[in-house]
């Protein structure tokens, strides 16, 4: 039986460092300014794509169509970061998701803010 739980809380993007290919970083940068997320869809697929490459990784085309999926999505996978990157304790352990928007096929990563780890384990 699967479980399913709820956690609502800022999600924080900023704390990583995106390597995003040209055109698909601005279409990301444009989308968060107003509070929405952009990426692309594959013609010949359609696997959508946030952050957007410049070629469909599946079918190895080129892919521009624009499309804007949700600010929800579903948490893939986690970790919960115990130690700064020095290996010192961290005051409170951060948890690190992958998360794919609604609407999208990628994942994408970040740190859960406003919820600490205890908090998400009882909630
Ligand atoms: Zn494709």
């Amino acid at each position: 039986m699967e479980e399913t739980r709820t956690v609502s809380a800022q999600w924080e993007l900023s704390t990583y460092k995106f390597r995003i290919e040209g055109g698909g970083l601005q279409l990301m940068l444009e989308g968060m300014k107003e509070g929405k997320f952009r990426g692309v869809r594959c013609h010949k697929c359609g696997f959508v794509y946030v952050p957007a490459p410049f070629y469909c990784r599946k079918c190895y085309v080129k892919i521009h169509e624009p499309v804007e999926v949700g600010d929800h999505g579903t948490i893939m996978s986690y970790t919960v970061v115990m130690s700064d990157i020095r290996g010192n304790p961290m005051e409170e352990p951060q948890v690190s998701l992958m998360v794919k928007l609604d609407g999208c096929d990628s994942w994408i990563m970040g740190t859960l803010m406003g919820v600490g780890y205890r908090a998400a384990r009882e909630n």
